[in-house]
């Protein structure tokens, strides 16, 4: 069972962190008479929100998941480099050889090129499965 950290005062005041497997532990053992202050051993001891303390975990949990999603976007980028090196390149044919794949006129395979703006936005409002590499430079990743 995993134990967590909760914030407890007791009557005279003291404030106290102890590891819990959960609340209604924490209830069952005061009503036990087990859960004494560890500053005066009294059993009058009740759990609080410490702003200070939850506000730390909370920004934790945050960069954790942070720096998960960033390791999975340089997975993603990286999976995508290594797909445009295996690519044909096809140079400025790009957008009629992509079109001519998707509609089935060209073998089906992996290719890159250069294309317009207006030629990738033609492209993405037909559905053609492409994935406009230019807009990677403008924005940095962070
Ligand atoms: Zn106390």
């Amino acid at each position: 069972m995993a134990l967590k950290v909760f914030n407890f005062k007791c009557k005279n005041g003291h404030l106290f962190e102890a590891m819990i497997p959960s609340v209604k532990e924490f209830e069952k053992q005061r009503d036990a008479g087990l859960f004494l202050c560890p500053f005066c051993e009294c059993r009058e001891v009740e759990r609080v929100l410490s702003a200070p303390h939850v506000a730390r975990s909370r920004s934790t949990s945050v960069s954790a998941s942070e720096k998960e999603a960033q390791e999975r976007l340089e997975n993603l980028i990286k999976e995508v480099a290594e797909q445009i090196n295996s690519a044909e390149d096809v140079g400025e044919k790009f957008a009629a050889e992509a079109r001519a794949i998707h509609y089935g006129d060209s073998p089906e395979r992996s290719i890159r090129g250069t294309a317009k703006t207006e030629e990738v936005i033609e492209l993405i409002e037909e559905g053609v499965p492409i994935v406009p590499l230019g807009v990677k430079n403008d924005r940095k990743v962070n």
